[in-house]
């Protein structure tokens, strides 16, 4: 499933799910990372040593949830967007998820925007209570987000309400695609993916369609009413970044 939709099945979703009494404790990371890449900048920006320095590069992730301590140093170092902290101490009702973002405007503190899950599907309305734009350090900014807290293991992105139009949203955040762009070449006859990846570069960034692939599908599948499992997809590989030789050559820790 994560292969062909780019989204991990409740079977991947449940072995990184930090159990019951550490989610009673406080914030805590969830690291959805399900894909052996050459990548390991959440081991080396975690202050407290939460997730086990990778003795390979290709290494998954081993989060020690004991001794995390939530500060989401991790979430803005991810270039996969594979981590979030997850607060279901924030009050009664609700929790709070902070998750990477890099859609264009950030959202203001304070607005309600719609919660999406993996699959990009709108699960309900959530509060923005803070936004870090982590861009001076050139790493992920990171939004919470509070919640109900039975959407604390569903909420994974967020849309802002307002003024959002086919010219100003993003779909491919990494090429710097528009929706508007991405409509426009479907309405001149472009109606698969890889058409489309060669007209506009959708899914050829770092990021290799994890996050404009599903909603280029989407649009596809509206504008032809073919159903998204029966599109052609183009080969998808997990995302890059560049690291230097050294680290794969030696004990896998990027300085
Ligand atoms: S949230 Fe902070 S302490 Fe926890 S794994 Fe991430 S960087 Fe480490
Ligand atoms: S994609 Fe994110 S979670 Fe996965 S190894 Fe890279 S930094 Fe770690």
């Amino acid at each position: 499933m994560l292969i062909k939709t780019g989204i991990p099945s409740p079977e991947e979703i449940v072995k990184v799910k930090p159990g019951q009494s550490r989610l009673a404790k406080g914030p805590v990371a969830m690291v959805e990372c399900f894909q052996r890449i050459p990548c390991n900048p959440c081991a080396t920006s975690c202050p407290a040593g939460a997730i086990e320095p990778f003795k390979n590069i290709n290494d998954l992730p081993k989060l020690n949830t004991e001794k995390c301590t939530g500060c989401s140093a991790c979430v803005s170092s991810c270039p996969g967007l594979a981590i979030f902290i997850i607060d279901e101490t924030y009050s009664d009702k609700e929790a709070v998820v902070k998750m990477p973002y890099e859609y264009r405007p950030l959202p203001e503190v304070k607005s309600v925007v719609e919660v999406t899950n993996r699959a990009g599907k709108v699960v309900g309305t959530g509060v923005v209570i803070q936004v870090v734009n982590n861009k001076k350090q050139d790493k992920t900014a990171v939004v919470s987000v509070a919640v109900p807290k039975e959407l604390s293991m569903e909420a994974r992105s967020i849309q802002i309400r307002k003024e959002s139009t086919p010219e100003n949203t993003f779909i491919c955040r990494c090429e710097e695609i528009s929706l508007q762009e991405v409509r426009e070449a479907i309405a001149k006859g472009y109606t698969d993916f890889n058409e489309l990846k060669r007209k506009l570069r959708v899914g050829m960034g770092p990021c290799q369609g994890l996050t404009c692939r599903q909603l280029v599908l989407t649009e596809l599948s509206m504008a032809t009413g073919q159903l998204v499992e029966e599109i052609n997809l183009t080969t998808f590989r997990p995302p890059t970044k560049p690291i230097k030789i050294s680290v794969v050559a030696g004990d896998g820790n990027e300085k």
